[in-house]
């Protein structure tokens, strides 16, 4: 059934300010959840990896109006993460909102098997996806004197071995033990550290996973809605965590996946009779 609400969002983040990492294209999930938050009111800045992305994010920042603060920034470099969270004290004085939406691994780790990974595929998908956030709500809780939310991007394959998913997985697996470890030494700060768990959506990264298609054809047939997700309902949810609404909400893992996680066997459609 599609979705007929036609409701206006709520402004449940007037006056909030908030940095945004991970738009890379309007398929991103990253730009789903600042359309959301800006619709809600915030104001935002974004962060852009290299001059290959700028031109990308210039235009879909645009929309947004002319005053909007954009920094280069590779999470993996120190220096570009001082310099983003410099120019942010500059610019906005504080923060309230943080959102990070990035990951990567090598190609060659996301095919064959996880038994091949090598060491330096294991750091650098350890490094982009889990230590950046680390190093995000290091930069962020100066910024955030009136507390704060700080969201991250999960997937599943932290859990329970996602075939291909591989080193990714453990990454997955790291990030969400350090959303947990950060709400504990940010909880008296009031800045809240929450991740949310997506199911399969079609961007870049997403691409770079081989059998990917096969994960986007397989949600509809074993998850209790029996469809994917929307990235406007990622959007949702993460206005929700970033609102007063999810105010008493930190350290989770916020499953949108249609209930695919929900499920321990796939239904009796899907398992062909005994030979
Ligand atoms: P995306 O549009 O490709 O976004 C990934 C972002 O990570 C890109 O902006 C990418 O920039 C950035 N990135 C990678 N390495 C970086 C670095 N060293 N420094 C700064 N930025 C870097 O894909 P997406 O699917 O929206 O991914 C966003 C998040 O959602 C990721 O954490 C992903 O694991 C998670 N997630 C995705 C799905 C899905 O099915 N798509 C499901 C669950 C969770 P470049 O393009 O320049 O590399």
């Amino acid at each position: 059934m599609e979705n007929t609400n036609t409701t206006t969002t709520p402004r449940l983040l007037e006056g909030k300010l908030g940095l945004v990492f991970g738009v890379a294209s309007q398929r991103s999930i990253a730009w789903a959840i600042a359309q959301a938050w800006a619709e809600a009111g915030a104001r935002l800045a974004f962060t852009y990896q290299g001059e290959r992305l700028r031109e990308n994010v210039e235009e879909l920042a645009a929309t947004f109006g002319k005053d909007v603060p954009l920094y280069p920034c590779d999470v993996t470099r120190d220096s570009d993460l001082a310099a983003v969270f410099a120019n942010v004290a500059k610019d906005f004085g504080k923060l309230h909102l943080l959102l990070h939406s990035v990951a990567f691994a090598p190609k060659e780790a996301l095919e064959g098997q996880f038994l091949d990974t090598s060491r330096e595929a294991f750091r650098i998908a350890h490094d982009v996806s889990a230590y950046s956030l680390l190093a995000c709500a290091r930069g962020a809780a100066p910024l955030m004197t009136e507390g704060g939310s700080i969201l991250t991007l999960s997937y599943y394959g932290a859990e329970k071995v996602v075939p291909h998913y591989n080193v990714m997985g453990v990454a997955k697996a790291s990030l969400e033990a350090t959303v947990r470890y950060l709400a504990y030494d940010l909880g008296p700060k009031q800045v809240r550290v929450n991740a949310i768990s997506a199911g399969p959506v079609n961007t870049l990264a997403a691409r770079g996973i081989s059998g990917f298609t096969n994960m986007l054809r397989l949600y509809p047939k074993i998850s209790p809605m029996q469809r994917n997700i929307r990235t406007s309902e990622l959007g949702g949810t993460a206005l929700f965590l970033a609102s007063d609404w999810g105010g008493g909400i930190t350290g989770e893992v916020l499953h949108v996946d249609c209930g695919y996680h929900a499920m321990g066997m796939p239904p009796s459609s899907l398992l062909k009779p005994d030979a």
